[in-house]
């Protein structure tokens, strides 16, 4: 397959997709045009602009850094179509009308490239349907590319073939969605609403007919299936109040308007709910209009009440004995949900076999294989597992035949029955539609593997349905050392894998001890050393539950060895022979982050929110957090022609004072956490992969430390100077006394004390200084609030 190279995309349509879209491309750093209607009155990229302007505000951001919100060129269809020309990429994103996309298609067609892709981001139209209006010419390069609200954020991008689309394209979009986008593709057949929307909103759907049924109230219900359910925490109602009831009932539209009874058995059960028509006819739309399925009064969040109209007390929880259920193994669960004579249990059973059913009767429609399904559940609805991965983990002939049962008995939505396959075959055979062969796919009828594509290689361990036998990371390679603490292993025999397996990765004494072998080991055998966990936490930092006894029995004396033993294992990191590579995914806080500042350097993917948070706690950065943010503002200084360090430490002091994150890899960046050289990758799956690689090309590049070398403070006049605006945050009531107690403990750190400014400093001298800066708040009453606090309800106390 020749490269494929995306070196420009236009975004048509600036709406809430479009416009997201494009600051996701601008957040991979891929340059991006962003083109709407001309506006009718005001400059003409009007509409445009003003999207661009929302962006800033939106939350959660849809731009990693929001000032580059200026990387977005501005167009609009009127003066800039030219443009479209060096376009490698158009994805088109206006509103869901298939006579004003077809218009519009027929205006940029004659300004697009040769070579260029052009995919619909449409969410319910026919893809081939839209294609039959392009030219000849651009027809092979058209596809869908069906991307879920917030783009940044949600994993799943499904790509939708047309008869005429030519197989390569789709490779090679799939290449870059994947590995430039940083997204879990899944292709789906042209069907309406394609697999994620068309399985999720029958879901939904079919839950709030069960809730009829039986007679539940919306808080119980959400109860039952969030969190407990293994789906998302906002459950059914709350998840329909965040989306907008008006976005809900137009998707629901969509469905009743692309589907019949002939093309779907479940057709009946597609019907608007009444209170859905009710609330929306009051106006009551959701999250937006501060009312919907729920409003919150003052502290309290009150429920609608469809008879009365009326908005009454709500907060009413699922009934204990359901929890409990849940959390048995899935064969037990689902009997006793089955066997249960509440009405709570009887539901649960009711949705659960509703999604087995409605999966099984379209999955040959809809999608190529179970996998796929499976994938775009948890990928587009935030499912821990999809419908078939649970069916096939509970016992698949028992629940097949439990569904059965409920058809015949006239229980369920469609009387539909199972297909063929469910019962005899292959299928039956293997227990389920996911074998180590691959996953069903009922058309071919057989297990198919997924898809190879080169873009795959650069995932080692990529997930994977249950049955799929994959290997595991936890248990692959060869272990050359683990405890409970810790795994040292190696995929290749060239690079060390450090992988902390601590609750979060906290940092134990065992941790630092553990990493400190990783380094002898590496220096012995190993080209260098990768810190990664197969999960989405790096390290939420030292663990201050395990340095408790110590302190209980010794005092502070006890920490202040534990804390001096953190500072030479994060030196050890740093004067490392060999590279040492932190690669980083979700949280790196407290000494999390200061493990990654002493690394050589850091592989950091996109939604990593990395951070010194100690303040939080009523602590300083104690594990060469604050030496670290003293050097760096030296080293800065050192390539200006301003020698004055004060300048170059207020970043580091704001971040460490606030207890600042960034809440994506490239604020990171701006905080000082994640440097120029250190590379941001999208893609979680890739991580390890760009990390190893790394390690050995730092190696064979000829990788020595840095030299330990001294460096110059701000001294006693860089702390007056800093303290002065600290009394005026504090007398400003900004912040509390303690507050100002430690930011002056933390500016005395990084400005190295009291000596003179410009005096040169060692790692170690300015590490000593942490430690008492640190040690002498441990017996502060104030911080000692803050960590029972967050140890009791890991909230923030504010004192
Ligand atoms: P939107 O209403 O927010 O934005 C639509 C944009 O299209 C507007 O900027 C508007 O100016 C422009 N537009 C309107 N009429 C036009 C015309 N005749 N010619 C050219 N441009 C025109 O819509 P959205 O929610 O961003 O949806 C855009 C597309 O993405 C739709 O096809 C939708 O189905 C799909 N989609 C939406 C979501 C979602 O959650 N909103 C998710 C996935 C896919």
């Amino acid at each position: 397959m020749s490269r494929f190279q995306v070196k420009k995309v236009a975004v048509l349509g600036a709406g809430v997709m479009g416009a997201q879209i494009a600051a996701h491309l601008v957040n991979v750093k891929v340059p991006v045009v962003l083109f709407d209607l001309p506006a009718k009155e005001g400059p003409k990229n009007g509409i445009v602009t003003k999207a661009v302007e929302g962006l800033k505000k939106l939350k959660p951001s849809p731009l990693g850094v929001t000032d580059d919100a200026v990387l977005i060129g501005q167009a609009n269809y009127e003066e800039h179509l030219e443009q479209l020309k060096d376009c490698d990429l158009i994805i088109e994103a206006i509103a869901e009308r298939m006579d004003w996309k077809l218009d519009l298609y027929k205006k940029i067609a004659p300004h697009i490239a040769p070579h260029a892709i052009v995919a619909s981001n449409t969410s319910g139209l026919s893809i081939t349907k839209l294609s039959e209006a392009l030219p000849e010419e651009i027809k092979p390069r058209f596809c869908g590319i069906h991307f879920f609200n917030p783009p940044r954020y949600m994993y799943l991008v499904e790509l939708i073939a047309t008869p005429t689309t030519q197989p390569l394209i789709l490779d090679q979009l799939e290449t870059f969605v994947t590995s430039t986008l940083g997204k879990g593709v899944v292709r789906a057949k042209d069907t309406p609403n394609f697999i994620a929307n068309r399985v999720g909103i029958a879901g939904m759907l079919g839950t709030m007919k069960e809730v009829e049924n039986f007679g539940l109230t919306f808080d119980v219900v959400d109860d039952l299936t969030g969190k407990k359910l293994g789906r998302a925490s906002s459950g059914t109602f709350r998840t329909a109040d965040v989306v907008g009831l008006d976005t809900m009932a137009h998707v629901i539209k969509t469905l009743q308007d692309t589907l019949s009874a002939e093309t779907d058995p479940f057709y009946s059960s597609f019907g608007t709910p009444e209170v859905l028509k009710t609330l929306i006819e009051m106006g009551h739309l959701g999250q937006k209009t501060k009312a919907g399925f729920y409003k919150k009064v003052g502290r309290d969040v009150l429920r609608f009440d469809l008879a009365s109209k009326e908005y009454v007390a709500g907060g009413e929880k699922s009934d204990e004995v359901y929890a409990r259920m849940l959390k048995k193994p899935a064969g037990e669960r689902l009997r006793l949900l089955r066997d249960s004579e509440g009405p709570q249990g009887q539901f649960l059973w009711a949705i659960l076999r509703n999604g087995f059913h409605y999966a099984a009767v379209h999955l040959e429609t809809i999608a190529e294989t179970a996998r796929d399904v499976d994938f775009a559940m948890r990928w587009g609805f935030g499912l821990k597992q999809g419908p078939f991965e649970l069916w096939q983990e509970a016992g698949w002939s028992q629940v097949a035949q439990w569904v059965k049962e409920d058809i015949a008995a006239g229980k369920t939505l469609s009387n539909a029955p199972l297909p063929d396959w469910v019962f005899n075959g292959p299928v039956a055979d293997a227990g389920g539609v996911h074998t180590a062969e691959g996953s069903w796919n009922p058309a071919a009828k057989q297990f198919v593997p997924r898809r190879h594509l080169p873009v795959y290689d650069r995932q080692h361990f990529p997930e994977n349905v249950l049955g799929s036998n994959a290997p595991k990371a936890e248990t692959s390679g060869r272990t050359l050392h683990e405890d409970d603490a810790i795994r040292l292993w190696t995929l290749d025999d060239e690079v060390l894998i450090a992988s902390i397996k601590t609750k979060m990765h906290a940092i134990s004494p065992d941790v630092a001890e553990g990493l400190a072998l990783a380094v002898d080991m590496a220096e012995k055998d190993f080209k260098g050393v990768v810190i990664w966990s197969p999960d989405d936490v790096f390290s939420v930092g030292a663990d201050l539950q395990a340095m408790l006894p110590a302190f209980m029995v010794a005092g502070v004396s006890a920490i202040e060895g534990a804390e001096q033993e953190l500072q030479n294992a994060m030196l050890k990191l740093r004067y490392a022979n060999v590279p040492v590579i932190s690669a980083i995914r979700g949280l790196a806080l407290g000494g999390g982050c200061e493990m990654a500042v002493y690394s050589s350097r850091r592989v950091v993917a996109m939604e990593s929110y990395i951070g010194l948070v100690e303040v939080g706690v009523g602590l300083v950065p104690g594990a060469g957090g604050l030496a670290y943010i003293a050097r760096r503002a030296a080293e800065n200084a050192a390539t200006s022609m301003n020698k004055d360090i004060l300048p170059f430490l207020t970043e580091g002091f704001t971040a460490a004072a606030m207890a600042k994150v960034g809440t994506s890899a490239l604020e990171s960046r701006k905080l000082g956490y994640v440097l120029d050289s250190d590379i941001i990758v999208p893609n979680k799956d890739e991580l390890l992969f760009v990390a190893l690689n790394e390690a050995k090309a730092m190696f064979d590049g000829g990788y020595r430390p840095p030299l330990r070398r001294a460096f110059t403070v701000a001294g006693r006049n860089g702390v007056a100077t800093i303290k002065g605006q600290l009394v005026n945050m504090r007398d400003g009531g900004f912040i509390s006394e303690h507050d100002f107690h430690i930011a002056s403990l933390i500016a005395g750190v990084v400005c190295g004390g009291d000596i003179d400014a410009g005096t040169p400093v060692t790692e170690e001298y300015l590490m000593a200084l942490e430690r008492q800066a640190f040690c002498s708040l441990l017996t502060h009453p104030k911080t000692q609030e803050r960590i029972m606090g967050m140890m009791s309800t890991g909230k923030p106390v504010r004192n």
